[in-house]
Protein backbone atom coordinates (compact mmCIF):
# COMPACT_ATOMS: atom_id res chain seq x y z
CA UNK A 1 0.00 0.00 0.00
CA UNK A 2 1.79 3.52 -1.25
CA UNK A 3 1.80 5.65 1.94
CA UNK A 4 2.82 9.07 2.22
CA UNK A 5 3.02 9.86 5.89
CA UNK A 6 2.60 13.24 7.33
CA UNK A 7 5.33 15.63 9.16
CA UNK A 8 4.07 15.26 12.20
CA UNK A 9 5.26 11.30 12.28
CA UNK A 10 6.74 10.51 9.49
CA UNK A 11 10.34 11.09 11.34
CA UNK A 12 9.66 9.05 14.84
CA UNK A 13 10.25 5.69 15.34
CA UNK A 14 6.62 5.29 15.55
CA UNK A 15 6.32 6.97 12.42
CA UNK A 16 8.61 4.74 10.46
CA UNK A 17 7.30 1.53 12.14
CA UNK A 18 3.88 1.90 11.05
CA UNK A 19 5.04 3.02 7.32
CA UNK A 20 6.64 -0.64 6.90
CA UNK A 21 3.16 -2.26 8.53
CA UNK A 22 1.00 -0.45 5.85
CA UNK A 23 3.31 -0.71 2.98
CA UNK A 24 2.82 -4.50 3.67
CA UNK A 25 -1.07 -4.64 3.53
CA UNK A 26 -2.29 -5.14 -0.03
CA UNK A 27 -5.51 -4.88 0.98
CA UNK A 28 -7.04 -8.40 -0.24
CA UNK A 29 -9.50 -8.66 2.52
CA UNK A 30 -8.87 -11.80 3.93
CA UNK A 31 -8.71 -10.52 7.41
CA UNK A 32 -12.11 -9.98 7.49
CA UNK A 33 -13.76 -13.40 7.37
CA UNK A 34 -11.51 -13.82 11.18
CA UNK A 35 -12.80 -10.55 12.42
CA UNK A 36 -14.83 -10.49 15.36
CA UNK A 37 -16.11 -7.02 15.38
CA UNK A 38 -16.98 -7.35 11.48
CA UNK A 39 -18.92 -10.45 12.10
CA UNK A 40 -21.21 -8.71 14.12
CA UNK A 41 -21.24 -5.11 13.05
CA UNK A 42 -21.31 -6.38 9.07
CA UNK A 43 -19.57 -2.47 8.46
CA UNK A 44 -16.28 -3.05 6.46
CA UNK A 45 -14.70 -0.06 8.90
CA UNK A 46 -14.83 -2.25 12.13
CA UNK A 47 -12.61 -4.95 10.09
CA UNK A 48 -8.80 -5.07 10.20
CA UNK A 49 -9.20 -3.59 6.46
CA UNK A 50 -11.35 -0.79 7.15
CA UNK A 51 -9.10 -0.04 10.27
CA UNK A 52 -6.06 -0.36 8.56
CA UNK A 53 -7.24 2.38 5.94
CA UNK A 54 -8.42 4.61 8.93
CA UNK A 55 -5.17 4.79 10.35
CA UNK A 56 -3.13 5.06 7.37
CA UNK A 57 -5.47 8.14 6.91
CA UNK A 58 -4.70 9.37 10.29
CA UNK A 59 -1.30 8.69 10.29
CA UNK A 60 -1.26 10.69 6.68
CA UNK A 61 -2.55 13.93 8.20
CA UNK A 62 -6.42 13.65 7.50
CA UNK A 63 -9.29 14.92 9.48
CA UNK A 64 -9.39 12.66 12.65
CA UNK A 65 -13.06 11.97 13.78
CA UNK A 66 -14.90 10.96 16.70
CA UNK A 67 -15.84 8.02 14.22
CA UNK A 68 -12.40 7.24 13.25
CA UNK A 69 -12.02 6.54 17.04
CA UNK A 70 -15.38 4.70 17.58
CA UNK A 71 -14.20 2.41 14.65
CA UNK A 72 -10.68 1.61 16.78
CA UNK A 73 -12.45 1.42 19.75
CA UNK A 74 -14.66 -1.25 19.12
CA UNK A 75 -11.08 -3.54 17.98
CA UNK A 76 -10.78 -6.00 21.02
CA UNK A 77 -7.37 -5.88 20.01
CA UNK A 78 -7.70 -10.01 19.34
CA UNK A 79 -5.20 -10.12 17.10
CA UNK A 80 -7.11 -13.18 15.13
CA UNK A 81 -6.27 -10.91 11.79
CA UNK A 82 -2.76 -10.95 12.31
CA UNK A 83 -2.69 -15.17 12.14
CA UNK A 84 -4.85 -15.02 8.82
CA UNK A 85 -2.77 -12.51 6.97
CA UNK A 86 -0.98 -14.09 4.42
CA UNK A 87 1.01 -10.83 4.40
CA UNK A 88 2.40 -10.46 7.65
CA UNK A 89 0.74 -7.30 8.48
CA UNK A 90 1.46 -6.67 12.22
CA UNK A 91 -2.14 -5.29 12.86
CA UNK A 92 -1.70 -4.97 16.85
CA UNK A 93 1.69 -2.87 16.65
CA UNK A 94 -0.43 -0.50 14.15
CA UNK A 95 -3.23 -0.40 15.97
CA UNK A 96 -0.99 0.87 19.14
CA UNK A 97 0.47 3.24 16.95
CA UNK A 98 -2.66 4.38 15.55
CA UNK A 99 -4.88 4.70 18.52
CA UNK A 100 -2.48 7.19 20.04
CA UNK A 101 -1.99 9.42 17.31
CA UNK A 102 -6.35 9.31 17.08
CA UNK A 103 -6.27 10.26 21.27
CA UNK A 104 -4.31 12.77 20.75
CA UNK A 105 -6.49 14.51 18.19
CA UNK A 106 -9.84 13.82 19.46
CA UNK A 107 -11.82 14.62 23.07
CA UNK A 108 -13.92 12.32 24.63
CA UNK A 109 -17.06 13.54 26.64
CA UNK A 110 -16.86 13.59 30.24
CA UNK A 111 -18.62 10.51 31.27
CA UNK A 112 -16.30 8.54 29.07
CA UNK A 113 -13.21 9.89 29.91
CA UNK A 114 -14.25 9.71 33.97
CA UNK A 115 -15.00 5.62 33.03
CA UNK A 116 -11.90 4.92 31.52
CA UNK A 117 -9.74 6.94 34.21
CA UNK A 118 -12.09 4.84 36.73
CA UNK A 119 -11.20 1.63 35.18
CA UNK A 120 -7.50 2.51 34.67
CA UNK A 121 -6.85 3.75 38.26
CA UNK A 122 -9.12 0.70 40.09
CA UNK A 123 -8.44 -2.16 38.29
CA UNK A 124 -4.74 -2.10 38.55
CA UNK A 125 -4.96 -1.80 43.01
CA UNK A 126 -5.47 -4.71 43.89
CA UNK A 127 -6.26 -4.43 46.98
CA UNK A 128 -8.89 -2.04 46.55
CA UNK A 129 -9.86 -4.11 43.63
CA UNK A 130 -10.11 -7.25 46.30
CA UNK A 131 -12.28 -4.99 48.81
CA UNK A 132 -14.90 -3.91 45.92
CA UNK A 133 -15.48 -7.30 44.89
CA UNK A 134 -15.73 -8.20 48.64
CA UNK A 135 -18.61 -5.53 49.04
CA UNK A 136 -19.93 -7.13 45.42
CA UNK A 137 -20.43 -10.46 47.02
CA UNK A 138 -21.97 -9.61 49.98
CA UNK A 139 -24.94 -8.07 47.97
CA UNK A 140 -24.63 -10.87 45.01
CA UNK A 141 -23.02 -8.77 42.90
CA UNK A 142 -19.84 -10.31 41.86
CA UNK A 143 -18.48 -13.48 41.32
CA UNK A 144 -17.72 -16.04 44.27
CA UNK A 145 -14.17 -16.53 44.95
CA UNK A 146 -12.73 -20.24 45.22
CA UNK A 147 -10.58 -20.36 47.94
CA UNK A 148 -7.08 -21.77 47.01
CA UNK A 149 -4.86 -24.56 48.26
CA UNK A 150 -2.12 -24.29 50.34
CA UNK A 151 0.92 -22.52 48.57
CA UNK A 152 3.56 -24.97 48.84
CA UNK A 153 7.02 -23.94 50.44
CA UNK A 154 9.89 -23.17 48.06
CA UNK A 155 12.06 -26.50 47.87
CA UNK A 156 13.57 -27.10 45.00
CA UNK A 157 16.99 -25.70 43.13
CA UNK A 158 14.49 -25.31 39.80
CA UNK A 159 13.07 -21.64 40.49
CA UNK A 160 10.81 -19.40 38.21
CA UNK A 161 9.00 -16.30 39.39
CA UNK A 162 5.34 -16.08 38.45
CA UNK A 163 3.49 -12.84 38.36
CA UNK A 164 0.28 -12.50 40.59
CA UNK A 165 -1.50 -9.76 38.61
CA UNK A 166 -3.57 -7.14 39.06
CA UNK A 167 -7.28 -8.81 39.24
CA UNK A 168 -6.25 -12.28 39.70
CA UNK A 169 -5.41 -12.21 43.03
CA UNK A 170 -8.81 -11.21 44.34
CA UNK A 171 -10.96 -12.76 41.52
CA UNK A 172 -9.01 -16.61 41.59
CA UNK A 173 -6.08 -16.77 43.98
CA UNK A 174 -6.65 -20.49 42.90
CA UNK A 175 -5.06 -20.19 40.02
CA UNK A 176 -1.40 -19.24 40.95
CA UNK A 177 -1.70 -21.83 44.00
CA UNK A 178 -2.58 -24.79 41.87
CA UNK A 179 0.11 -23.32 39.28
CA UNK A 180 3.03 -23.59 42.18
CA UNK A 181 1.55 -27.25 43.41
CA UNK A 182 1.57 -28.67 39.90
CA UNK A 183 4.80 -27.36 39.56
CA UNK A 184 6.22 -28.43 42.81
CA UNK A 185 5.15 -31.89 42.14
CA UNK A 186 7.13 -31.15 38.87
CA UNK A 187 10.65 -30.53 40.59
CA UNK A 188 10.07 -26.50 40.25
CA UNK A 189 9.58 -24.14 42.45
CA UNK A 190 7.01 -21.05 41.78
CA UNK A 191 7.99 -17.87 43.64
CA UNK A 192 5.90 -14.18 43.51
CA UNK A 193 8.25 -11.23 44.13
CA UNK A 194 7.32 -8.60 46.56
CA UNK A 195 6.25 -5.34 44.63
CA UNK A 196 4.97 -6.94 41.54
CA UNK A 197 2.09 -5.44 40.53
CA UNK A 198 0.17 -4.62 37.39
CA UNK A 199 1.70 -6.25 34.19
CA UNK A 200 0.77 -2.50 32.30
CA UNK A 201 -1.66 -3.73 29.64
CA UNK A 202 -4.70 -2.35 31.48
CA UNK A 203 -3.60 0.88 31.29
CA UNK A 204 -1.78 0.59 28.27
CA UNK A 205 -4.69 -0.37 26.12
CA UNK A 206 -7.48 1.93 27.86
CA UNK A 207 -4.67 4.18 25.74
CA UNK A 208 -3.16 5.63 29.05
CA UNK A 209 -0.01 4.54 27.43
CA UNK A 210 2.78 6.25 28.43
CA UNK A 211 1.31 5.75 32.21
CA UNK A 212 1.26 2.04 30.72
CA UNK A 213 4.91 2.00 30.86
CA UNK A 214 5.28 3.77 34.06
CA UNK A 215 3.62 -0.11 35.36
CA UNK A 216 5.92 -1.86 32.96
CA UNK A 217 8.78 -0.21 34.36
CA UNK A 218 7.85 -0.60 38.08
CA UNK A 219 7.36 -4.32 37.37
CA UNK A 220 10.74 -4.75 35.98
CA UNK A 221 11.97 -3.16 39.42
CA UNK A 222 10.39 -5.57 41.25
CA UNK A 223 11.56 -8.62 39.29
CA UNK A 224 15.69 -7.54 38.81
CA UNK A 225 16.87 -8.63 41.54
CA UNK A 226 16.08 -11.96 41.21
CA UNK A 227 16.86 -11.95 37.70
CA UNK A 228 20.16 -10.08 37.98
CA UNK A 229 20.92 -12.67 40.75
CA UNK A 230 20.59 -15.50 37.84
CA UNK A 231 18.19 -16.99 41.02
CA UNK A 232 15.12 -17.58 38.28
CA UNK A 233 15.00 -19.60 34.97
CA UNK A 234 12.13 -17.95 34.00
CA UNK A 235 9.22 -15.99 34.45
CA UNK A 236 5.83 -17.60 34.32
CA UNK A 237 2.76 -16.07 33.78
CA UNK A 238 -0.70 -18.25 34.36
CA UNK A 239 -2.95 -15.21 32.64
CA UNK A 240 -1.99 -15.37 28.67
CA UNK A 241 -3.53 -11.39 28.80
CA UNK A 242 -0.19 -10.58 30.78
CA UNK A 243 1.98 -12.76 29.21
CA UNK A 244 1.38 -10.99 25.43
CA UNK A 245 2.57 -7.85 27.53
CA UNK A 246 5.05 -8.76 29.20
CA UNK A 247 6.38 -10.60 26.24
CA UNK A 248 6.43 -7.37 24.49
CA UNK A 249 8.16 -5.30 26.92
CA UNK A 250 11.54 -5.33 24.91
CA UNK A 251 9.25 -3.64 21.85
CA UNK A 252 7.59 -1.27 24.15
CA UNK A 253 10.32 -0.15 26.39
CA UNK A 254 12.94 -0.38 23.20
CA UNK A 255 13.32 3.21 23.24
CA UNK A 256 14.23 3.92 26.50
CA UNK A 257 17.18 4.27 27.33
CA UNK A 258 16.94 3.22 30.94
CA UNK A 259 15.01 -0.09 30.56
CA UNK A 260 15.34 -1.33 27.19
CA UNK A 261 18.34 -3.78 27.88
CA UNK A 262 16.19 -4.93 30.98
CA UNK A 263 13.01 -5.06 29.17
CA UNK A 264 14.62 -7.40 26.83
CA UNK A 265 16.19 -9.55 29.39
CA UNK A 266 12.45 -9.71 30.86
CA UNK A 267 10.77 -10.46 27.67
CA UNK A 268 13.51 -13.15 26.57
CA UNK A 269 12.51 -14.61 30.10
CA UNK A 270 8.89 -14.91 29.79
CA UNK A 271 7.06 -18.16 29.08
CA UNK A 272 2.99 -18.91 29.41
CA UNK A 273 2.56 -21.65 31.58
CA UNK A 274 1.69 -24.11 29.17
CA UNK A 275 5.45 -23.53 27.83
CA UNK A 276 7.35 -24.53 31.35
CA UNK A 277 4.36 -27.36 31.92
CA UNK A 278 4.73 -30.38 29.28
CA UNK A 279 3.19 -33.31 29.13
CA UNK A 280 5.95 -35.47 29.98
CA UNK A 281 5.81 -33.71 33.53
CA UNK A 282 2.22 -34.89 34.99
CA UNK A 283 0.81 -38.17 35.50
CA UNK A 284 -1.53 -39.61 33.04
CA UNK A 285 -5.11 -39.54 34.37
CA UNK A 286 -8.13 -41.49 32.83
CA UNK A 287 -11.70 -40.96 33.05
CA UNK A 288 -12.06 -36.90 33.84
CA UNK A 289 -14.52 -36.14 32.50
CA UNK A 290 -14.80 -34.11 28.77
CA UNK A 291 -13.49 -30.66 28.95
CA UNK A 292 -13.74 -27.68 25.94
CA UNK A 293 -10.98 -25.15 25.94
CA UNK A 294 -11.22 -22.05 25.07
CA UNK A 295 -7.90 -20.61 23.94
CA UNK A 296 -7.89 -17.04 24.63
CA UNK A 297 -6.47 -14.67 21.55
CA UNK A 298 -3.82 -13.44 23.66
CA UNK A 299 -3.00 -17.28 23.88
CA UNK A 300 -3.32 -18.27 20.08
CA UNK A 301 -2.95 -15.10 18.14
CA UNK A 302 -1.06 -12.76 20.44
CA UNK A 303 1.82 -15.23 21.30
CA UNK A 304 0.88 -18.17 18.28
CA UNK A 305 0.85 -20.77 21.06
CA UNK A 306 -1.49 -23.55 19.97
CA UNK A 307 -2.32 -27.29 21.31
CA UNK A 308 0.03 -26.98 24.05
CA UNK A 309 -2.38 -27.11 27.02
CA UNK A 310 -5.06 -29.74 24.94
CA UNK A 311 -1.86 -31.72 24.81
CA UNK A 312 -1.85 -31.60 28.93
CA UNK A 313 -5.40 -31.79 29.52
CA UNK A 314 -5.47 -34.88 27.52
CA UNK A 315 -2.41 -36.31 29.68
CA UNK A 316 -4.37 -36.03 32.59
CA UNK A 317 -7.74 -37.84 31.43
CA UNK A 318 -9.60 -35.42 30.19
CA UNK A 319 -11.68 -36.05 26.75
CA UNK A 320 -11.45 -32.84 24.62
CA UNK A 321 -14.35 -31.76 22.66
CA UNK A 322 -14.14 -30.24 19.20
CA UNK A 323 -14.28 -26.37 19.27
CA UNK A 324 -16.09 -24.26 16.12
CA UNK A 325 -14.94 -21.47 15.26
CA UNK A 326 -11.54 -21.64 17.93
CA UNK A 327 -9.82 -18.23 16.62
CA UNK A 328 -12.77 -16.02 17.50
CA UNK A 329 -12.65 -13.75 20.50
CA UNK A 330 -14.98 -14.91 23.32
CA UNK A 331 -15.89 -10.77 23.61
CA UNK A 332 -13.81 -10.39 27.40
CA UNK A 333 -10.35 -8.42 25.86
CA UNK A 334 -9.57 -6.56 28.80
CA UNK A 335 -11.89 -3.70 29.46
CA UNK A 336 -13.60 -4.59 26.10
CA UNK A 337 -16.49 -6.22 27.86
CA UNK A 338 -17.35 -2.96 30.27
CA UNK A 339 -16.87 -0.09 27.53
CA UNK A 340 -18.67 -2.21 24.75
CA UNK A 341 -21.28 -4.88 26.24
CA UNK A 342 -23.26 -4.73 23.48
CA UNK A 343 -20.65 -6.27 21.22
CA UNK A 344 -19.21 -8.18 23.70
CA UNK A 345 -22.28 -10.07 25.08
CA UNK A 346 -23.35 -11.19 21.64
CA UNK A 347 -19.69 -12.70 21.24
CA UNK A 348 -19.84 -14.38 24.49
CA UNK A 349 -23.25 -16.07 23.25
CA UNK A 350 -21.36 -17.03 20.73
CA UNK A 351 -18.40 -18.54 21.68
CA UNK A 352 -20.68 -20.34 25.03
CA UNK A 353 -22.49 -21.98 21.71
CA UNK A 354 -19.47 -23.23 20.26
CA UNK A 355 -17.94 -25.01 22.91
CA UNK A 356 -21.09 -26.87 23.33
CA UNK A 357 -22.32 -28.89 26.51
CA UNK A 358 -19.11 -30.37 28.27
CA UNK A 359 -18.51 -31.43 32.00
CA UNK A 360 -16.74 -28.14 32.49
CA UNK A 361 -14.92 -25.32 30.56
CA UNK A 362 -10.96 -24.12 30.13
CA UNK A 363 -9.51 -20.83 29.53
CA UNK A 364 -5.86 -19.79 30.11
CA UNK A 365 -6.70 -15.94 30.81
CA UNK A 366 -8.40 -14.63 34.19
CA UNK A 367 -10.42 -12.46 31.88
CA UNK A 368 -11.88 -14.62 29.65
CA UNK A 369 -12.86 -17.06 32.49
CA UNK A 370 -14.84 -14.50 34.52
CA UNK A 371 -16.09 -13.36 31.46
CA UNK A 372 -17.80 -16.84 30.23
CA UNK A 373 -18.59 -17.38 33.70
CA UNK A 374 -20.66 -14.81 33.83
CA UNK A 375 -23.09 -15.82 30.86
CA UNK A 376 -23.10 -19.84 32.08
CA UNK A 377 -23.96 -21.93 34.45
CA UNK A 378 -21.52 -24.18 33.25
CA UNK A 379 -18.08 -24.48 35.67
CA UNK A 380 -15.48 -22.19 33.94
CA UNK A 381 -12.11 -22.57 35.04
CA UNK A 382 -8.13 -21.97 34.45
CA UNK A 383 -6.46 -25.28 32.77
CA UNK A 384 -4.18 -25.95 35.49
CA UNK A 385 -6.98 -25.95 38.32
CA UNK A 386 -8.36 -29.18 36.13
CA UNK A 387 -4.38 -30.59 36.83
CA UNK A 388 -4.60 -29.76 40.51
CA UNK A 389 -5.91 -32.60 41.69
CA UNK A 390 -3.48 -34.87 43.59
S1 LIG B 1 -4.03 -6.93 6.79
FE1 LIG B 1 -3.31 -8.66 5.54
S2 LIG B 1 -5.16 -9.89 5.15
FE2 LIG B 1 -5.85 -7.86 5.82
S3 LIG B 1 -6.14 -6.66 3.96
FE3 LIG B 1 -4.03 -6.25 4.63
S4 LIG B 1 -2.78 -7.77 3.56
FE4 LIG B 1 -4.90 -8.49 3.38
S1 LIG C 1 -7.58 -7.26 16.29
FE1 LIG C 1 -9.44 -8.57 16.21
S2 LIG C 1 -11.19 -7.13 16.34
FE2 LIG C 1 -9.33 -5.92 15.84
S3 LIG C 1 -9.33 -5.77 13.61
FE3 LIG C 1 -8.05 -7.58 14.12
S4 LIG C 1 -9.46 -9.33 14.08
FE4 LIG C 1 -10.74 -7.44 14.14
Amino acid sequence: MQTELADFIRDTPEGREAEAILRKCVHCGFCTATCPTYQVLGDDLDSPRGRIYLMKRALEGAEVTEKTRLHLDRCLTCRACETTCPSGVRYGRLVDIGRAVVEAKTRRGPIERLQRALLAWGLRRTRLFGAALRVGQLFGLAPRTRPANAWPVPRHTRKMLVLAGCVQPALAPSINAAAARVLDFAGVSLVEAEGAGCCGGIRFHLNYQEEGRDDMRALIDAWWPAVQKGEVEAIVMTASGCGVTVKDYAHLLANDPHYADKAARISALTRDLSEVLTPEMIAAGRDRGSVAFQSPCTLQHGQQLRGKVEALLAKAGYSLVPVADAHLCCGSAGTYSLLHPAISQELRSRKLASLGTPDVIATANIGCLTHLQSGTGRPVRHWIELLDVQ
